[in-house]
């Protein structure tokens, strides 16, 4: 099958996933995730009408958005990895969105090297939902306090929150810890804060989040394929 077409089933799910919990298909943003293919891959799912795009290696990002420049403003350009202080830089430079802020020290760095004249950089804060299986992401008890001090920064436009859920193989066991980033983001809006994106879900849990209330899915293999990493 072509890219277009697992596109296309994609939607399919997302609408399906959608109409299950009464809600709108239009209020889910699909992302694919491109991260280990390459820019003819994100051009082919450009041409089948896909817009944003999500990269996890700084480099390797860049590199498609160079590729790609000439569809630089008619495509969203998300980083969804772990990001290192020595790598905001480029990345306040290159990218639109920024999902994986796990801390204030790299969201200060992104904030003051956001160039000037640029719109914010949206971002989103990364939570912890899976407990002691996962490293990645703030804990849920400390991400009130981060997205307060990230709300402030001149430079980034705080959107929402972002988590990557330990794989379980069951709907109802995928649910839970989407339910965490739910309830988590609505503590947060009550507290004050607009917030307007819940990025959950993948090819493996993208129902499950739908039905939680998933605002954004970052979906790749479902789209690209199954992943080689070449080192
Ligand atoms: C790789 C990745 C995805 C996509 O995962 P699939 O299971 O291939 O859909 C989504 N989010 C993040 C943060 C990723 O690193």
């Amino acid at each position: 099958m072509s890219i277009a077409q697992h596109l296309e089933e994609v939607r399919q799910r997302i609408a399906k996933a959608a109409h299950d919990a009464s809600r709108d298909a239009s209020s889910v943003t699909l992302l694919t995730v491109s991260k280990t293919f390459p820019a003819d891959d994100v051009r082919a799912a450009f041409d089948a009408g896909q817009r944003a795009f999500g990269e996890n290696y700084v480099q390797e990002g860049i590199g498609k958005i160079e590729a790609l420049a000439g569809m630089r403003d008619q495509i969203e350009w998300h980083f969804i990895g772990p990001l290192q202080s020595n790598k905001t830089k480029l990345v306040a430079e290159q990218f639109d969105w920024v999902h994986s802020i796990d801390r204030l020290k790299i969201a200060e760095r992104l904030s003051a090297q956001r160039p000037e004249g640029s719109r914010a950089l949206n971002v989103c804060i990364q939570v912890n939902v899976s407990g002691e299986a996962s490293k990645s992401g703030v804990e849920p008890d400390e991400a009130a306090a981060l997205a307060h001090a990230v709300a402030v920064l001149p430079g980034l436009r705080l959107r929402g929150l972002m988590a990557i859920p330990e794989p379980a193989d069951t709907l109802d066991a995928q649910r839970v810890p989407h339910t965490r980033l739910r309830e988590l983001m609505d503590t947060l809006r009550a507290g004050g804060l607009t917030l307007d994106t819940l990025s959950m879900g993948m090819s493996a849990d993208l129902e499950a989040a739908v039905h939680e209330g998933a605002t954004m899915v970052r979906i790749g293999t479902a789209i690209l394929g199954k992943r080689t990493y070449t080192t």
